[in-house]
């Protein structure tokens, strides 16, 4: 193969140069003597980028699957009802691990292309005057389907019933991409994976606690949910003092160190604007492409981290995405459960650049055309470069 494959799946994403080169050194010793300052390095900066001031993050060596059940397992009890809502595969395992975790979700189903459903949430909290449901859930960021929900909504939902149920949020495709607050949304409970958004590879599930949560959890008591690996309670300990109850994945937590560099220096705000830039190209070219559709139904549901496409009538998603793959070397991602064969996806976050963009909407466009899409050719990528023409870079 001459150059190299794009990778242009919503996760793993293109790693940092340098933040590949972090990682690239020999084994070292995770008790040594400065090792607990570097981690409580990291510890802080997270919170930068979670936006936070009290609480704790604690970093699991697992995927992002992994801080979400560390996430119920130590804030819940077996028994406990709490609000979900699901519209795409992400959402839809949450609610299953909720389940299997034993807790009571009350499940709010809805069309796949749309969102947390605001309004819905306030009604039952409302109505739940008894304060028997103890958690809401939100998926920020519906990474099969493209569609982010607003949790500050939710927070405002909460507030307004004067509910006080935690406020759960899957940030795993969101967090250090797009706009995140956990303070200022009030969220207690925040995951999130570093193959995502912090541009690692996959190995570290990072999940952010609020005051309040870390609360509930040291007064759970015997009827709290078997915690071994998981407990917040071992991490805290040793974490206070910079290491970790097990042996840490010291070359991802390096990779870590250049990552939060890499995103602090640029100003987390400026990634969340070089996001958006990303994104409005993509669905430019989407709207050029004739017969083609986002997913999500509606620029309130638009997300900047990735976009599901649906192929034109007729045009299996499947060929488009295959095509894409043996023929231009390049990976796009593929429609999930429901989406099989008529959506694909093109993730469009973490170290990436207009230009590589423009690489994914050509790939895109010849596949399309190869799996009969009778787009005209060329539209997408002229309608993204224009856009790209139009637009200046964040941060200049
Ligand atoms: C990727 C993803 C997950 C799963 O994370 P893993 O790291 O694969 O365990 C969960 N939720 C969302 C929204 C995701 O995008």
């Amino acid at each position: 193969m001459n150059g190299h494959q794009h990778l242009f799946v919503p996760g793993p994403t293109n790693l940092p140069e340098p933040v590949r080169q972090a990682m690239n050194l020999p084994m070292e010793d995770m008790r040594a003597p400065d090792f607990g300052e570097f981690v409580h390095g990291l510890l802080d900066d997270l919170r930068k980028v979670y936006r936070m001031d009290g609480g704790r993050v604690f970093i699991f060596p697992s995927s992002g699957t992994g801080a979400w059940e560390a996430a119920i397992q130590n804030t819940l009890q077996p028994g406990d009802r709490v609000l979900m809502s699901r519209f795409g595969q992400f959402s839809m395992l949450w609610a299953d691990m909720a389940e299997r975790l034993g807790l009571q979700p009350d499940v709010i189903d809805v069309e796949w292309g749309k969102g947390v459903p605001v309004e819905d949430y306030a009604a039952r909290l409302e109505a739940d005057t008894e304060h028997r449901i103890k958690a809401v859930f939100v998926t920020h960021n519906e990474t099969a389907t493209g569609v982010a929900s607003d949790v500050a909504a939710v927070r405002r939902a909460l507030d307004a019933a004067d509910h006080p149920a935690l406020l759960f949020v899957d940030g795993v495709s969101s967090i250090a991409s797009i706009e995140f607050e956990m303070d200022a949304w009030g969220v207690d409970l925040a995951v999130s994976g570093s193959q995502k958004g912090f541009m690692l590879p996959a190995g570290l599930g990072i999940l952010a606690v609020s005051d309040k949560a870390l609360d509930i959890n040291k007064t759970l008591g015997e009827a709290a949910m078997p915690r071994c690996y998981f407990s917040f309670e071992d991490m805290i300990r040793l974490n206070d003092t910079g290491y970790f109850p097990y042996t840490p994945a010291t070359q991802l937590l390096r990779g870590l160190r250049t990552s939060l560099d890499l995103l602090l220096d640029a100003g987390i705000e400026t990634v969340w604007a070089r996001h958006a830039r990303l994104a409005a190209g993509v669905r430019a070219a989407v709207q050029a492409w004739d017969g083609c559709t986002l997913v999500a139904q509606g620029p309130q549901w638009h997300s900047d981290t990735v976009s599901a496409i649906f192929a034109p009538e007729g045009v299996d998603a499947r060929d488009v995405i295959s095509a894409a793959y043996y023929t231009y070397q390049t990976s796009l991602g593929s429609g999930l459960s429901q989406l099989a064969g008529r959506a694909f996806r093109i993730g469009h976050l973490g170290s990436l650049n207009p230009v590589m963009l423009c690489g994914a909407i050509s790939a895109a466009e010849m596949a399309l055309r190869d799996a009969g899409a009778r787009i005209e050719p060329g539209s997408g990528i002229a309608a993204a470069q224009e856009h790209f023409r139009d637009t200046t870079p964040a941060g200049g």
